[in-house]
Parts: structure tokens; sequence; C-alpha cells
């Protein structure tokens, strides 16, 4: 029986592909790598070269990626049990081939001698190189047979305590609903949240509606339900996921999962030589040091901590003044925002949403970024996929060149984990006999699906979030490199990943773009002159309140990753209190376990990288600036970031690739301004 999964040509079959095929896929596959590895180290004969020795080892790693890449995405968006146990299932032997390649001491050796004769070779070869070195001493390359194996051990049981959390998660996520028949619980809620509400409900066979946990239906209920009740039920439900609190106390509990995840992260660093996870973490980064990142944390706290005091003086004054709220709660916060909001810009979502339904967007996305960047996207049907919501497009550059692929899934549906992402399907790499495979990409969002006949309306939040991710998928598909291992994202400093997303964010905010990108549902007519106009004077609307909960989940994360104490365990809550102490306004519950449901720092790579978001939007801002500069379509500016940063990828440093675009070094003054913050 033929195995889906293994076929290395074109697109993933997906409407082929079932969880029985993962486990024998990966399974073949690394014996497969195992045995060539052994063939290629054998045929050196004290004489490795990137041909003989690289290149194979390259298309190796692709192999492996191309099979794994779906059954992860897969496994994101179509959970089911038996498919989770595969993936499950595979994962420490993933961990486990990754942690005997990275400790293989000749391998090691042969890598060492091919970068010895630097004179053959060009930048990106040279940076892969440089990488693979870097990655074998983190990889423990270098330490006694017991340490290695010890090493081992810990990167193996890390990578499924990261699963099993985010499994946690999802599962809380998915455990509370709030079924309500009265219809006077849902003053306040928009009619679209309404219809969702009842949607949701009809879809269970019960009346009246149903909330959830999905980001959608969640913010709905924070952000308009007047209730406080219901918000007050739905936020601890919300903040005490997959915790010792809340309303399924225990039942999904992370507590014990992200002790042995810290101590784990810790033993892994000193056994390497690091004084902490946090040093580890940084090796791979731009930062330079724990002083470093922390220093920047600090001073940003500090330019924006008395503006988001302001703020949230302002929003208690007005809750009190509007509704008698005494004390303001965490879960207040967002429904008093959005009121208070309304009031002063009379500007509401609901009012915006109308002129973002999800296809125009999307093409008006599209228009954006071909203006920019001399690019031509365009749907391609019949594509086989994993659900009847998924698109398919491909981008070509002025000379007709096929340069990615992309599919977009757009809305939140059950058995999807929520958030945005950007995942790589396959990456661009020159093949031996010479033919390029060109990059394909997973754009996932958890928007509120259409209800009824009429298109799904975009908030101007979610259209953001769309040219985010996009921003990410660029990066991805219009790399230049051939070499998979820096194409694209990868092995760009996870510190300046954000740095082409966040880039992105910014025409979602200027008068030209927003003509192209928006149109009435029903009359196609643009975002109006007057209404722009609120919008654009709301964009700094709590955006120290903002940048504040940015800097504690920042500092929090990165803070538990440098004090680690193996006499104290990892002290969550006490460091998270403090850090709420230091730089927080918005008072918490006592019940609050935000760190319980932190996926990017306990199942994502983020871990002692969260503050890499902030870092790269001082990249991002400053990059904007230079459109500002020069015209927000500016062609010729386009075309630099694209030859500066897009096509390079990870071939060289972040730093390098960012003078390369803006001649010089990024200053925090653009970042200041955007956020209403300069002096
Ligand atoms: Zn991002």
């Amino acid at each position: 029986m033929s195995n889906p999964l293994l076929e290395m040509d074109g697109l993933p079959p997906f409407s082929r592909i079932r969880p029985e095929h993962v486990e024998p896929a990966v399974d073949q596959t690394l014996a497969a790598n195992r045995a060539r590895l052994r063939t290629l180290l054998d045929a050196l004969e004290g004489q490795p070269t990137w041909e003989r020795l690289v290149a194979p080892i390259e298309a190796m790693e692709e192999r492996l990626s191309r099979l794994w890449s779906p059954a992860r995405h897969l496994n994101a968006v179509m959970n089911n049990e038996t498919l989770r146990e595969a993936y499950n299932d595979c994962l420490p032997k993933l961990s486990e081939y990754a942690t005997e390649l990275g400790q293989h001491e000749g391998l090691y050796r042969a890598f060492r001698a091919v970068a010895e004769t630097t004179d053959r070779l060009d930048g990106a070869q040279r940076k892969i190189l440089d990488n693979a070195l870097r990655d074998f001493r983190l990889s423990g390359v270098t330490l006694s047979e017991a340490g290695k194996a010890r090493f081992r051990a810990i990167m193996q049981e890390l990578s499924t305590l990261s699963s099993r959390f985010e499994d946690n998660v999802l599962d809380a996520t998915h455990a509370w609903r709030k079924h309500v028949t009265d219809e006077s619980r849902l003053a306040g809620l928009p009619e679209s949240d309404r219809a969702l509400a009842r949607q949701a409900a009809q879809r269970e066979g019960l009346k009246g509606w149903l909330f959830t946990l999905e980001m959608p239906s969640y913010l709905a209920v924070m952000t308009h339900a007047a209730d406080r009740a219901l918000r007050r039920e739905a936020h601890e439900a919300y903040v005490t996921r997959a915790s010792d609190q809340g309303p399924h106390a225990g039942r999904f509990d992370n507590t014990e999962v992200m002790e042995r995840i810290l101590a784990l992260r810790h033993e892994a660093a000193r056994l390497l030589g690091f004084h902490s996870y946090a040093d580890y973490s940084l090796a791979t980064k731009m930062a330079r040091s724990p002083k470093e990142v922390l220093e920047f944390l600090d001073d940003l706290a500090q330019r924006s901590r008395p503006a988001a005091r302001r703020e949230l003086d302002e929003l208690e004054r007005f809750a009190r003044e509007r509704d008698g709220i005494a004390g303001l709660e965490a879960w207040d916060v967002a429904y008093y925002a959005e009121r208070l909001k309304e009031q002063t810009f009379s500007l509401t979502q609901e009012e915006l949403k109308p002129y973002f339904p999800a296809p125009r967007v999307l093409r008006g996305l599209f228009d954006v970024v071909e203006r920019l960047y001399g690019i031509r996207i365009e749907e391609r049907a019949g594509i086989d996929a994993w659900h009847p919501d998924v698109r398919f497009f491909e981008i070509r550059d002025a000379e007709g060149a096929a340069r990615g692929q992309f599919y977009v899934d757009l809305y939140a549906r059950p058995h999807k984990r929520g958030g945005a992402w950007m995942d790589e399907c396959i990456n661009r790499w020159r093949r031996p006999e010479g033919d390029v495979d060109v990059p394909v990409a997973y754009l996932t969002c958890n928007f509120s699906p259409p209800v009824g006949d009429e298109p799904a309306l975009l908030t101007h939040d979610e259209v953001v979030t769309l040219f985010h991710e996009f921003g990410h998928g660029l990066h991805h598909m219009l790399t230049r490199v051939d070499h998979p291992s820096v194409a694209g994202i990868n092995g760009v400093e996870w510190d300046a990943v954000e740095l082409p997303s966040q880039l992105m964010e910014n025409w979602c905010w200027q008068r030209e773009a927003l003509d192209v990108i928006s149109g009435h549902y029903r009359t196609g007519e643009p975002l109006p002159d007057e209404l722009f106009a609120r919008l654009d004077a709301s964009r700094t609307f709590h955006a120290a309140m903002q940048i504040v909960r940015q800097l504690e989940f920042a500092l929090f994360d990165f803070r538990i990753h440098a004090e680690y104490d193996v006499d104290r365990g990892g002290c969550v809550y006490d460091i998270l209190n403090e850090v709420r102490d230091h730089v927080a306004v918005v008072r918490q519950a006592p019940f609050n376990r935000f760190a319980h449901g932190f996926t990017h720092i306990f199942g994502g790579g983020y871990a002692a990288g969260y503050y890499s978001y902030k870092w790269a939007e001082v990249l991002s801002a400053d990059a904007f600036a230079a459109f500002e500069e020069a015209g927000i379509f500016d062609s010729t500016t386009g075309r630099r970031f694209l030859e500066a940063i897009l096509e390079k990828g990870g071939s060289r440093d972040a730093m390098d690739s960012f003078v390369a675009f803006r001649g010089r070094e990024p200053t925090i003054e653009a970042l200041l301004r955007h956020s209403g913050l300069a002096a």
C-alpha cells in the first residue's frame, strides 16, 4: 500500500492522508535517513565537500519536513483522537532523531572540514555551516557520552510535554460552553454575534444561544455583553483553562507539565554550560545577552506605564460614571474600553465590519502586495485540501515565474486550534538535478465564519491579523534562497522573524491602502472618509495599556527562564505577580492562571523569546518609516525591502539585512511615535 505522506512531488494529497499513514511514514523516513547518513559518511574518505555532504543532508531534511508538515498541520486544524495519538507517538522519535544528528561526532567533524573550505562557498552556504556548527554545540555534541544521553532524554521528554501542554489547553477550551436561553442575557451583543451563537446552538441541536471559548465567541462576550455576571463567568473559564482553578479545576491541569518543562529546560541549558535557559535561548537570537533584553523591556515599561496608568484611570472613571462600577475588574476592561472607544470616537466594530467582507479584504491584501513587490496573485481551483473552507492561491513575479503558493483557511470551527498563524508546507529547494520546488505556505486564522448567505464580515482587528500572517507568508514564499535550511523564515533569528509580519499591519491604517482593502459588502463602497478619520484617531487608543500587557508577558517569560532555581522550582506565579506589580496596570483576579494557558512559551517556540514581538516591532516600525518617507506604495522602497529582507531569508544575519534595507541600524523612535509615546 502506498503512503501518500511519502510522495515528494507536488502538493500534499490531503484527501488521501489518514492518521494511520503518519507513524509508518515517519518510521520509514527516519530509517532511510539514518541509512543514507551512514553511506554518505562512509563515502567521504576524509574529503567532505558541500556536494558530497551538506547538499544530501539538506535533501534528507527536506524529505522529512515534507511528510511531517501536513501531519502537523492536520493535527492543528482537523484534530481528532486517532490523529492526535499518531502525531504524539511520533514526537519522541523525531526528537530522538534530531538530537542524534545534532550529537553525531563524525558528522560534526565532517561539517567542520567543509566549513574550512570557505573560499568555494557563497554567503548562504557559509551561513548554513555557521548555523549547523552552532546547532551541533547546542545539541550537546561536545558532551560526554553520559551527558549526551541525558540531553537526548531531556529533549525527548520536552517535546512530549509541550504537546501535552497544548492538548490540555485545547481540550480545556472545548470543554467549556455556556448555553443561554434567556434572551435578556444577550443585551449589548451585536446581531452578528448573536447569529454566531445561535448557529453554534443549532449545530448542537439546542435552542437559544451557545457561547464557547473559541476566540470569536469569547471576544464577543467580553467586549459586548452588558451582563456582568456572564462576562465574569466566561472570563473565569478562559483564564483558568488547563489549571487548578475555574469550572474544570484540575481536569486538564498543566501545573506539573509546566514545572517539569521549566526544570528540564534549565537542566539542558546547564548541561551545555549556559547559566540559564534564557542564555541558551539567546544563542540563536539577535539580542546578545539577558541584560540587553531586560534593559530593553524595562526601558519600554518605564516609557509606557505612566500613560497606561492614565488610560486605566480614565477607563475607571468612565465605568463609574456610566454604570456605577466601583472596582473595575479584569472582566470589565474590554467591555468598558469598547464603550469608551465608541463614545470618544463614535466608532464601533459593527460599523466597520460591513466594509470588510472577507473576500474583498483578501483581494485587497493581494492588491497591496502586488503593488509593493511587483508580483501577481491568482486563485487556483480544484486543489485537494482538508476542508471545504480552504482556498488556494499562486504567486507569480513580474517575469511570470512561479514564486510561491498558499492555502488560506480563515474561519473558526471545532477541532481547530485557536489563533492565527503561518506555517510552512513546502520549502524552496533547488534539487540536485537543478529544478526548484517553489515554497508553499498555510495561512490559518480563526475568524467568525459567514452566517447564512452573507459573506464573513471581519473586524478591523481581524484584518490586521490577516495582514500580519500574510507578512510571514511572503517571507516564506518570496525567498530566493535555494537551500531549505536558510530559505524564507528558516534560520532567521527568532527575535527578527516578526519584522515582515508586523510591517504588513501598517497598511491596514493607511487611507490609500484602505481604499483597496475595504468595500461595503452590499454597495462595494470603500470605507468613507469620516469613518476612516475616526478609525485613525482611535489607533493609539489604549496603546500604552496594550504595550504594558505585552511587556508583562515578555518579562514573565524571560524571567521564569532566567531565574529558574533548582531548589525553589519555577516559582511561576511568584514571578508573574512580581512582574505584574512592576509593569501591569490592570488588576487580575486571584483565580487567574494565565501561565497555564500560555502556549506560546510552553507549547510553541517562544520560550525566553516572547520579547521578540516587541524587539521586532522596533525593526518593523522603523522599516515602515521608510515607506512613510517615500510613500506607502513606493515601489523602489518595496523592491528594496523585497530584495534586502524577504528574498534573503535566513541566509545572512538579520541586522545585516536590516541595514541593507534602511542604510543604518534600527532606532526606537518610529515605534514610540506609532504608539503615541513620542516625547
Ligand atoms: Zn507573527
